[in-house]
């Protein structure tokens, strides 16, 4: 099978023919569809600092947002059959730890990613076990399918506390960005401000909702905007998604008293913070946000994406096919874009 193949800790990728994967008595493999690039498909390009500290392997088939029929299940697998269309989580649980036992899979203490340390879906088929395949209706179009993982983070991060109702901040446009705009929106958030320094990305977060107020950073002032138009309060409500120095700190600079602040972007160091005046004295609430619930995030993203009031469809920009991922991935990189689809099978 043709695949997205990372051959050694250096910059780039190659297309190789490999074989296709064998799968054990608790997996099924897929046939993918078609496939999504994500931020940490570009570190894993790039192999810098990130994977490194992940423990990434190498060499192996990079993806992991992926949509695909099950072609083949093993002996153990109840749930799935041969024909389903499914989507991928990513995150592959031991199913035997103390977080695994208690609803919290998602963060299990033996945790591995698809596509980061095991062979991913950029691919014609991956394989993944029972657990992560997530069945979806007959009708969805694929590329639909393989943004599942990425909204459900949205889904995840905005939906972790009260929002209705409440003045919330989105830091940081990209693909889960302009997920976040939407799920707000739907969910009655009072004003959603959103906060990024690339145009393209905030005219398409600004079409994801009513009312929203794009702030270029680059540009204009975020934090004495923010404070201005929430009657100098700021805010209730920060989602961080930039993953950048600046974006964190200007979210802890306009959360208001009592406020909460979800971080979900990844940093690749440590970030300096003023606790004492942005979250001690201010009683700020942190949630940090990894990935999706196993699987409460699903069955929500699944029921607002059915339910057409979110339109998911906008923030899918590109499409290319397998041959030209590198492309791809550049331009998911280069940002002026939503998300990039690979046309696969
Ligand atoms: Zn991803
Ligand atoms: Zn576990």
């Amino acid at each position: 099978m043709k695949a997205v193949y990372k051959a050694n800790r250096g910059k780039g990728i190659e297309i190789r023919d490999i074989s296709i994967p064998k799968i054990s008595k608790d997996e099924v493999l897929v046939k993918v569809k078609k496939a999504a690039i994500c931020g940490s498909d570009i570190h894993l390009y790039e192999w810098n600092d990130w994977c490194e500290n992940v423990n990434a392997k190498n060499p192996m088939v990079i993806g992991h947002e992926f949509c695909g029929e099950v072609v083949e299940a093993g002996d153990n697998v109840s749930s799935i059959k041969v024909g389903d269309l499914v989507a991928g989580e990513t995150h592959i649980p031991c199913g035997q730890c103390n977080m695994c036992k208690t609803g919290k899979q998602h963060i299990c203490q033996n945790m591995k990613i698809l596509g980061v340390h095991t062979d991913g879906a950029f691919a014609e088929y991956v394989k993944i076990p029972e657990v992560c395949a997530w069945k979806l209706t007959k009708d969805t179009p694929p590329e639909i399918g393989a943004i599942y993982e990425p909204f459900a983070i949205a889904v995840h991060g905005v939906l972790k506390d009260k929002i209705t109702g409440l003045s919330t901040v989105i830091i940081g446009a990209g693909p889960i960005g302009m997920f976040a705009v939407g799920v707000a929106n739907f969910a009655g958030s009072s004003q959603i401000f959103v906060v990024d320094i690339n145009d393209y990305r905030l005219d398409l977060a600004l079409k994801m909702g009513e009312d929203i107020i794009s702030i270029n950073s680059g540009k204009e002032n975020a934090v004495k905007i923010i404070r201005e138009k929430t009657g100098g309060i700021g805010a209730e409500v920060v989602i961080e998604l930039s993953g950048s120095v600046s974006g964190t700190k200007t979210g802890f600079e306009v959360v208001g008293k009592s406020g909460r602040v979800c971080l979900i972007g990844l940093h690749s160091k440590e970030v300096p913070l003023d606790l004492v005046n942005n979250v001690i004295y201010k009683e700020t609430t942190i949630y940090g946000i990894t990935g999706r619930e196993m699987f409460d995030s699903w069955y929500l993203a699944d029921k607002l994406i059915h339910s057409g009031k979110i339109d998911v469809k906008k923030v899918i920009t590109h499409e290319f096919p397998l041959e030209e991922t590198e492309k791809a991935i550049l331009t998911a990189k280069e940002g002026n874009c939503g998300k990039v689809i690979l046309n696969i099978s």
